[in-house]
């Protein structure tokens, strides 16, 4: 586990910019923070970086989005998602079930236990100022274990 400081929206996109260019074949990032964190923000730079076109919001009415960029995205915001067992029923296995995609899941807080074996947990907390986010990275699983040393070592975006 380390944190990344960012002290504008500015610079978490450049931690989402970031990250996609650190992606080979796949990812799987689950994104948490209260509202307003910046989980949005962060999934729009990364979507960005992936030359997505579309504009990118919360999914929140329908659950997932899907971009084509370099990647095929699959945007998911469980907030609403009612009991585990709707999981399956969205085909949220499939959908993670990653070969040549990346996947954003916002709010996956109510679901860990439900969550794939392998991804990037990243947490977007508010800092001692408007603009400041302290983002707590954890690697579940060993399969992003490249992307996680890369950012590991970057050092900090606020720099
Ligand atoms: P969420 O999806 O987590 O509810 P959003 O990404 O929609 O949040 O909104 C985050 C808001 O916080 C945006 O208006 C953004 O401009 C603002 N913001 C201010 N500072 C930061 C920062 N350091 N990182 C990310 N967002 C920031
Ligand atoms: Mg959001």
């Amino acid at each position: 586990m380390f944190t990344i400081t960012t002290n504008s929206p500015e610079q978490t996109s450049l931690l989402g910019e970031k990250i996609a260019n650190l992606i080979q074949d796949n990812l799987i990032i689950c994104l948490e923070g209260d509202l307003g964190a910046g989980k949005t923000l962060f999934t729009q730079s990364l979507c960005k970086a992936l030359k997505v076109k579309e504009i990118v919001t919360s999914p929140t009415f329908n659950l997932m989005n899907v971009y084509e960029g370099k990647k095929r995205i699959y945007h998911f915001d469980l907030y609403r998602l009612e009991q585990p067992e709707d999981l399956e029923e969205i085909g949220f296995y499939e959908y993670t079930d990653v070969e040549d995609e990346v996947v954003l899941i916002e709010w996956p807080d109510r679901f860990f236990a439900y969550m794939p074996e392998d991804y990037l947990h990243l947490k977007i907390e508010r800092g001692n100022s408007e603009q400041k986010r302290i983002i707590t990275i954890n690697l579940e699983g060993q399969k992003y274990k490249n992307i996680y040393e890369e950012l590991k070592h970057c050092g900090n975006i606020s720099d």
